[in-house]
């Protein structure tokens, strides 16, 4: 099978020097190792080209590794021509003719000349043409005045490609006549230097370790087009695309995409199968959107209870982000989405586990130990390279792999070293000191699961194991819109009757700590166009919508009503204290949660669903608050009906709530460092009964 290591593509130019900086229109450098995307390097002329590439095929075939690389124009010309010009139908014959006579460097080469010399090979006038040059050659027109040179006008593989250049063109805009003639050198010269580890597709068997591969960055258009919507050079999006296309797909789609009989042209690979290819440089596919009535609720009920609510949510969301790969040092606080199998056990072989002295357990006799020392000692990395025979000790250090003859270590603190010998007291344990092969981990260990927040032990794991990319999904991206007539920006101006927006700096702030990217819509005045506005931006930007304010169902409760409109929501009565409806809708496929304006509110909803609800989005699962019991530190008589959770936090053992239960109490929420959940039905809870607790820090 098509398997690669490591994909390099190479957006090649026929231009002259770009300079120190990199610009467009030169040469670039995309490389996917290991399934991770490295940063698009700048090249700015072909010697650095040709030095850079055999450097990274040295570099891969020093390591063992497969290696694809990819070069944007053709490797062969349309039949006939290398029949006419070298008199053999042999692409390669057509590589060694023209390395033979290109004239190339930083600031000027003969490929026009060059390109004469070919023409006058060939009867009438042509086939090459665009003379780029101010001084006229003679055979090589300006314009495309060319006849009867008897070649056809594209390869076959042109033909079937809307918006590719021939290689007869050689200048203006997209031409690739010119990078032909100055890359075919190139790469020929490349095949000579790693001779029989180099092939050339599809001309010869692809079982070397390297590949050079002809690619066409227009058959990703789409997905550049996306990536580029975010600023940065084409170029460099297009070689960076490309190679995380090819490294992305499945093996046997690469198969698919190799399978070609063009002995004499050459082939575009994944021409045919641009859908594939597009799909593997997007990640993959994003999941569809929700449906619009995901949240419809049970007709005719009047209060939910938490539990149910709860319930409802867990069953109708699913992830909603896509899924991509990456190293390990931007997988932290990622969800991983692919099971991690561990590539080699840890530890990889027995080892010591101390430093001291190494020997035969079975060459112990009874009581107190003398053993001679062998020469030399093994220290980690170093392994001793003989055999200690049985009844010798030797010197190893902490991490040292077990020498053949060891499998008992004894600490040094318990040793006395005499001249060549070592003395120690007996009662020694088998294997004493040592680790075995495999105890930690396993190989082919399934070491962690999909939905994990990956954490800075994990990535440790996954090291030591040899995993070097993990699958992961895009973090969930959160609008977070206020919505009311009375809100000002904090700090700014208040008049009469105006209050400062509260919930955005505390949702945007939550959003981040759940480890989701955060989206600051602003405020929006309780008018319809306007929250309509700022719902569609949310909706193009993010993947849930978290609002404030307007939610219940009064006169000026509008994104209720707009989402009633939109006919995609439901106004969830859930008992539970604080917190009036919640108005669940979607917008434009886009789950929004319509928070009450209350901050005390606000806070408790989001953490109570909206919470579990984004983790599930996010590709977590279901996720439950650790809460545990503790004795109350207050007393306290609940009604029976709704669900309450009260400020709190724990002192002296013992749980605490704040001293008013006003919903308007934003004093009351920073204070506290967690809630107390307390029981649908009645409660009468005294001093030091059991609640349960919840510290914020249980909802992350
Ligand atoms: P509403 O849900 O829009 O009826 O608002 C309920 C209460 O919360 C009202 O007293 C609002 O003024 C207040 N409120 C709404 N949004 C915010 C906010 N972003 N910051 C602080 N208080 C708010
Ligand atoms: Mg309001």
């Amino acid at each position: 099978m098509s398997q690669f290591d490591t994909v390099a593509m190479v957006d090649w130019s026929g231009g002259n020097d770009t300079g120190a900086r990199p610009r467009k229109d030169a040469i670039w450098l995309g490389v996917t190792r290991d399934g991770v995307d490295a940063a698009p390097v700048y090249i700015r002329n072909r010697m650095e080209a040709e030095r850079i590439v055999a450097g990274l095929i040295e570099q891969e075939l020093a390591e063992g590794r497969r290696l694809f690389v990819g070069f944007d124009f053709p490797f062969g010309f349309p039949a006939g021509f290398a029949e006419g010009l070298t008199g053999r139908a042999d692409p390669f014959a057509v590589w060694d003719w023209l390395e033979e006579r290109i004239e190339d460097g930083p600031r000027a080469n003969n490929r026009f000349d060059l390109a004469a010399e070919i023409n006058a090979r060939f009867p009438g006038t042509g086939p090459f043409w665009f003379n780029g040059l101010k001084r006229d050659i003679p055979g090589l027109p300006r314009k495309d005045s060319r006849e009867g040179h008897g070649l056809p006008e594209r390869r076959v593989a042109e033909e079937r490609t809307p918006g590719a250049f021939t290689c007869w063109q050689l200048g203006g805009a997209g031409a690739v006549g010119g990078q032909v003639l100055t890359g075919l050198p190139v790469l020929n010269r490349l095949r000579r230097r790693f001779a029989g580890e180099v092939a050339v597709w599809p001309f010869e068997a692809s079982d070397r370790p390297v590949a050079f591969v002809e690619i066409w960055p227009g058959l990703i258009n789409p997905a550049v087009k996306r990536a580029e919507a975010a600023g940065g050079i084409r170029d460099a999006h297009q070689v960076r695309l490309l190679a995380r296309a090819v490294a992305g797909l499945h093996p046997e789609e690469r198969d698919a995409m190799l399978t070609i009989d063009a002995p004499e042209e050459g082939w575009i690979m994944g021409l045919d199968h641009e859908d594939k290819l597009n799909r593997a440089a997007g990640g993959t596919l994003k999941p569809p959107p929700l449906r619009d009535d995901c949240f419809a609720l049970p007709a005719g009920v009047a209060w939910t209870p938490v539990d149910e609510a709860l319930a409802l949510l867990r069953d109708r969301l699913q992830p909603v982000v896509g899924i991509t790969r990456q190293g390990l040092g931007e997988a932290r606080g990622r969800v991983l989405a692919e099971p991690v199998v561990a590539r080699r056990a840890n530890p990889p072989q027995a080892n010591t586990a101390v430093d001291g002295y190494g020997f035969a357990h079975a060459s112990l006799g009874e009581g107190d130990q003398v053993l001679p020392l062998v020469e030399g000692r093994a220290a980690a990395g170093k392994p001793f390279p003989g055999v200690v025979p049985e009844g010798s000790a030797v010197r190893v250090l902490t991490g040292a792999a077990l020498p053949e003859g060891v499998d008992t270590v004894i600490l040094q603190e318990d040793v006395r070293v005499g001249e060549g010998e070592i003395a120690f007291r007996g009662g020694l344990k088998p294997r004493a000191n040592t680790r075995k092969a495999g105890e930690d981990v396993a190989e082919g260990d399934t070491i962690l699961t999909p939905g994990r927040v990956l954490t800075p032990a994990d990535l440790a794991l996954c090291a030591a194991v040899g995993v070097a990319a993990l699958a992961t999904y895009e973090p969930l991206t959160v609008a977070v819109i206020s919505t009311g007539d009375e809100l000002v920006e904090a700090g700014g101006k208040a008049g009469e009757g105006q209050i400062y927006d509260a919930n955005r700096p505390m949702l945007t702030a939550l959003v981040e700590e759940f480890g989701y990217r955060a989206v600051d819509l602003g405020r929006v005045p309780d008018d319809r166009a306007a929250l309509r506005k700022a719902l569609d931006r949310g909706a193009a930007e993010a993947d849930v919508i978290l609002t404030s304010g307007g939610a219940s169902s009064g006169d000026e409760d509008h994104v209720s009503a707009l989402l009633n409109e939109a006919g995609a929501m439901a106004e969830w009565r859930i008992a539970l204290k604080p917190g009036r409806p919640l108005a669940l809708g979607v917008w434009g496929g886009t789950p929004v949660f319509g928070l009450p304006g209350n901050p005390v509110a606000a806070m408790v909803c989001t953490l109570v669903f909206a919470r579990p609800a984004m983790a599930l989005m996010a590709g977590q699962g279901w996720v439950e608050p650790q809460g545990f019991e503790v004795p109350a530190g207050f007393s306290k008589a609940k009604k029976p009906g709704r669900r309450e959770y009260l400020r709190a936090r724990m002192r002296d053992g013992r749980a605490e709530v704040f001293k008013s239960e006003g919903s308007g109490r934003i004093s009351g929420l920073s204070w506290a460092e967690g809630l107390v959940e307390l029981p649908d039905g009645a409660a009468q809870i005294e001093l030091g009964d059991p609640v349960r607790y919840i510290p914020f820090g249980s909802f992350r």
